[in-house]
């Protein structure tokens, strides 16, 4: 998969995406990010990528010419026209689901605004949909398009050992995880629990289902109905 990220801070992103397992899978081929200055692509011979908005007001909007011709530029190398999104705090709030769904596509070009945000027509003419990272406004796109890559690229095959270890994680069935221990066995005089030590597989299984439903209903009692609902639908 590849993901296209067009902003105008790329060594913010760079330096992140370089790092750690997201790091690892791009070196390794498993993932393609790249990213694209999006101040390269403007014709302005001071290199300006923005202005002031239409009928007054704070701040400065990003002009659309510059975005356009980034985006024709990726669209020219990939060879095809990558699902497109703008990070924005109008967009609908990404969820694991949403994440999973972009995992599966061939290439995704994320759109970081910044300042005031963006001319609403390159909006209308290039983006599929507006993805925010929760209801609070950030000063720009690029630390969501970066939590969006990473929750995205995580799922691809080849980034983690198996599919198993982004499944059997809090979100991907509708719960949360159960909790987790390592050594030592007794730390601070509490106990690591009896059963996670008795090697018994199923109930072992059983237990952390046990506790994941426990988690849930505890701190997301709205995740908790919502599961236990499909599960009625399903019998
Ligand atoms: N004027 C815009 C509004 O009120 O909707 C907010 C602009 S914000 C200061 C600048 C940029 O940060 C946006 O264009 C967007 O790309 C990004 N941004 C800010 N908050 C975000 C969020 N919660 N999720 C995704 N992107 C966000």
């Amino acid at each position: 998969m590849r993901i296209e990220i067009a902003t105008l801070f790329p060594e913010m992103c760079e330096a992140v995406l370089s790092e750690s397992i997201i790091g690892r899978a791009r070196k390794a081929g498993a993932i393609e990010v790249n990213c694209h200055n999006i101040r390269d692509y403007t014709l302005d011979k001071h290199r300006r990528v923005d202005d002031t908005p239409y009928g007054g007001g704070m701040g400065m909007v990003m002009q659309a010419e510059p975005i356009y011709r980034c985006w024709q530029a990726v669209c020219e190398q990939l060879g095809e026209r990558p699902h497109t999104i703008y990070l924005s705090p109008q967009g609908s709030v990404l969820t694991q689901e949403k994440a999973r769904g972009l995992s599966q596509m061939s290439s995704i070009f994320l759109l970081c605004g910044h300042y005031e945000g963006v001319d609403q027509r390159i909006l209308d003419k290039i983006v599929d949909e507006e993805i925010s990272i929760g209801d609070y406004v950030l000063t720009g796109g690029e630390l969501p398009a970066l939590v969006l890559t990473d929750a995205v690229a995580r799922m691809c095959s080849g980034v983690l050992p198996s599919a198993i270890c982004f499944e059997d994680e809090s979100h991907f069935s509708g719960l949360l995880e159960y909790p987790q221990y390592s050594r030592p066995e007794i730390w601070e005089g509490e106990r690591v629990p009896e059963v996670l030590l008795s090697g018994h597989h199923l109930n072992i299984s059983r237990w952390r289902h046990a506790e994941s439903l426990r988690v849930t209903k505890e701190k997301r009692p709205d995740l908790y109905s919502a599961y236990c609902s499909k599960e009625d639908a399903e019998k």
